[in-house]
């Protein structure tokens, strides 16, 4: 076998293999760590979810180069004993388990509670009484609204950078009534977020939060009637995907005058990984993951897509791209929106020397090239298939 060079981390040091594990390492985000961690280091990853779809072609087969790197563990978090043991046995603790899809912030608010606050309260824990260092997945959504927002409509304060940019040690968290149901999720991801700063000021608890800004790319969410039910409500890529695989006017929120910035997976990735090698530079701090040179509006970002799709398709886009439709028909009762999220990178920068490189065109066009790949045919037999009387 040929000796791989010594990995170092940012300030030379070599970098020892370490166990990770890493709870939600079937979602979105955890598959692509997954793939990172064992394409690019020589770490294990203890594997925690309930599914595993997305990570099978690193589990299976067993001849694959890092097959005795990973260990799929399928529990629930909410009541297994087998968590702690498996915080016991690892370096670092990784939680990316999360209800996170706004569809289900109002609707299921008391599952977007418990999961975002309760059941990652003994993760927390177990890191903190066994020594054990925790990266938590916390949101950008903890800044709920910007100042900017509650200024009339003409002011010259909204042109103002300090009244939008998000910044973790300094900008306030804003979040509408308590009617609002939206804001659960947000309320939730705060108070672990202060949680976990408190066990580390009072206990020694070392951890990094990561708030992500709208991270994107293949293998987000699913397909409604595909891969997923068919009533889902998944994020904005996938609903703006699905609508474009079965030929249908891309539905846009109150008008799709929210902003947003979108950051390809693979760059915010590369953030992660520095993260878990540079414990020095990355313990104690949050970080913003984002790219703040991506920003659109909703309806921007649908018309790139369309534009996108028709070229990675080959399908001209249909007469009626986009649709207006009300917050209270496509979410229901208690639906409230962020107005605008772009990220101050100030501290990533300075820590760990991450900036995100890929431009939103670019990083549609591989996403989307990838659902037309994974998706079209599925999509066009379901929608052949008579309905059944
Ligand atoms: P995801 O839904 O794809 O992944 C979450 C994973 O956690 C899923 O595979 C789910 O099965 C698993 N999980 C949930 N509850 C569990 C439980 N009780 N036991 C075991 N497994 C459980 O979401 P994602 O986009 O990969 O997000 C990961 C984390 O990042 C979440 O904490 C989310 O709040 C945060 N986040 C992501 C984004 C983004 O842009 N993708 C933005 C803000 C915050
Ligand atoms: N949105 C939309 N049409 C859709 C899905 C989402 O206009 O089919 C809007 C949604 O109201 C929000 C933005 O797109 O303003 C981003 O939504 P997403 O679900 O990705 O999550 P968020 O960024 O709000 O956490």
């Amino acid at each position: 076998m040929a000796t791989s060079s010594v990995r170092v981390d940012l300030d030379g040091n070599p970098i020892k293999p370490l166990t990770i594990c890493m709870i939600g390492a079937g979602g979105f985000i955890g598959s692509h760590l997954c793939e990172k961690l064992m394409a690019e280091t020589q770490h294990t990853v203890l594997a925690v979810d309930v599914y595993n779809d997305k990570i099978k072609h690193l589990l299976e087969p067993d001849s694959l180069p890092w097959a005795n790197r990973i260990q799929f563990h399928r529990l629930n978090i909410k009541n297994d004993s087998r968590l702690e043991g498996l915080i016991k046995c690892s370096d670092l603790t990784v939680n990316l388990a999360a209800i996170c899809t706004p569809a289900d912030y109002n609707t299921r608010p008391l599952d977007t509670i418990y999961s975002n606050f309760i059941d990652a309260l003994p993760v927390v824990k177990y890191c903190s009484e066994n020594n054990k260092r925790l990266i938590h997945f916390s949101t950008c959504e903890v800044y709920g609204k910007t100042i900017g927002s509650f200024l009339p409509q003409d002011s010259p304060l909204r042109q103002d950078p300090a009244y939008y940019i998000l910044k973790e040690d300094t900008s306030p968290c804003i979040f509408g009534s308590i009617e609002k149901q939206r804001w659960s999720y947000a309320c939730a991801k705060q108070l672990i977020e202060r949680l976990i700063y408190a066990e580390g000021a009072e206990n020694g608890l070392e951890f990094t939060i990561v708030r992500p800004f709208n991270w994107i790319g293949p293998r987000m969410d699913f397909i409604p009637g595909i891969d997923g039910p068919s009533e889902g409500v998944p994020r904005v890529l996938a609903c703006f995907s699905n609508n474009l695989l079965r030929r249908e006017p891309l539905k846009l929120v109150d008008g799709g005058k929210s902003q947003r910035t979108f950051v390809y997976i693979k760059d915010a990735i590369e953030a992660v990984h520095l993260m878990i090698e540079n414990p020095a530079r990355a313990n104690g701090h949050i970080f913003n993951v984002g790219n703040p040179n991506n920003e659109v509006t909703v309806r921007q970002l649908a018309e790139m897509m369309t534009k996108v799709y028709a070229n990675v398709s080959g399908e001209d886009s249909i007469e009626t791209p986009t649709i207006d439709v009300s917050s209270k028909e496509f979410y229901g009762e208690g639906y409230d929106d962020s107005d605008k999220r772009i990220p101050d990178m100030t501290i990533i920068n300075k820590q760990l020397g991450w900036d995100p490189k890929t431009s939103l065109w670019d990083l549609l066009e591989s996403t989307l090239t990838y659902q037309h790949r994974t998706y079209a045919e599925a999509v066009r037999q379901s929608i052949a298939k008579p309905v059944a009387t």
